[in-house]
């Protein structure tokens, strides 16, 4: 079913974000975390794509394995950034034979190789393109990526939310935003978004801490996500695994149940794989 039906029908929902396990313990473990989160009734499960088509095989392999073995909606996250179109429309053809109905549509990032990398030059230099050309060529449903506090390379909040916009005004019925660790964020986003005239649904990506090293690598990165020092201040205090990830469930139970409050119906989790710490959020927050 294709998940902008399904979000129109539904008064509350919850989706889930893993990666193409490369190893066959790898590939156990997703297929017992999704066993226990199938008790959700997903909206849907999205399988990344690594960077340039580097993980291709095993992208288009997990979303194929996971299609014929679960019951939920799996949509595959696809980029264009320096693929040939012959390359990306066979995935699309194996998708659309699989009997795939939603693709989330992405640019992906420059190769970090190519220090000199001309995004002008490929077919589809940005995600609105990729977006009309899945749209028009194969019919899927597309969902957009979206950045709160706006995508690295956007030169300003305002530019990032035309080019947002741009996303849905070219066909994408769904977006899907980057982690944010302070709710305003996401509100202020909104907010942008209605003012451009854009009603047009958004979930909210969250972020179960696991390991907060590796999210402040992250954060420091090009991901563009703030950590606000309230929970730079709770990190502070673990430096225990078990407790920081207990510490990383809680911050999240409360950034939901924030949301909840506010209004927010659906909520997209980066799982990481794992089960325990997006089942225990759903939970503490009572989202469903
Ligand atoms: P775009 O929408 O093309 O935006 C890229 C930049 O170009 C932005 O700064 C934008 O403002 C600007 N821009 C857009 N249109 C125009 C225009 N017409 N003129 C000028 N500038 C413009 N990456 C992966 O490799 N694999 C994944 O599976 C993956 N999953 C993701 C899932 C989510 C929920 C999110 C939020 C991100 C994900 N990413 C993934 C990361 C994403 O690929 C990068 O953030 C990438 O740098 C941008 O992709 P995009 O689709 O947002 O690109």
């Amino acid at each position: 079913m294709r998940i902008a039906e399904k979000l129109a029908a539904s008064a509350r929902g919850v989706s889930f974000e893993c990666f193409p396990p490369k190893t066959e313990k790898g590939r156990k473990n997703l297929y017992c975390a999704l066993a226990e989160l199938e008790k959700y009734r997903p909206l849907f499960v999205s399988v990344t794509y690594g960077a340039g088509g580097g993980n291709k095989d095993t992208a288009v392999g997990t979303v194929l394995s996971l299609k014929k073995d679960f019951s939920f909606e799996v949509m595959p996250h696809l980029t264009c950034i320096g693929a040939p179109v012959g390359e990306i429309n066979r995935i699309l053809d194996t998708y659309k034979a699989a009997g795939i109905e939603n693709i989330l549509a992405l640019r992906g990032d420059p190769p970090a190789a190519l220090e000199s990398f001309d995004e002008s030059e490929g077919i589809f230099p940005h995600a609105s393109d990729f977006i009309k050309h899945i749209r028009k060529e194969y019919g899927f449903s597309c969902g957009a990526a979206v950045y709160p506090e706006g995508h690295f390379q956007s030169a300003s909040l305002e530019d990032d939310i035309l080019h947002s916009a741009e996303k849905f005004s070219s066909g994408a019925d769904f977006g899907v935003s980057q982690m944010f660790f302070d709710n305003s964020y996401y509100y202020d986003f909104l907010d942008r978004l209605d003012k451009a005239g854009i009603k047009t649904p958004v979930l909210p990506g969250i972020m179960p801490i696991l390991n907060f090293e590796k999210i402040r690598e992250l954060a420091a990165s090009s991901a563009k996500v703030t950590i606000p020092a309230k929970l730079e201040q709770i990190m502070g205090r673990y430096s225990d695994p078990d407790d920081i990830r207990k510490a990383g469930i809680d911050y999240a139970s409360l950034q939901c149940a924030d949301l909840l409050k506010n209004g927010v119906k659906f909520f997209h989790f980066f799982m990481m794989n794992r089960s325990e710490s997006a089942a225990r959020i759903i939970e503490n927050a009572g989202i469903l």
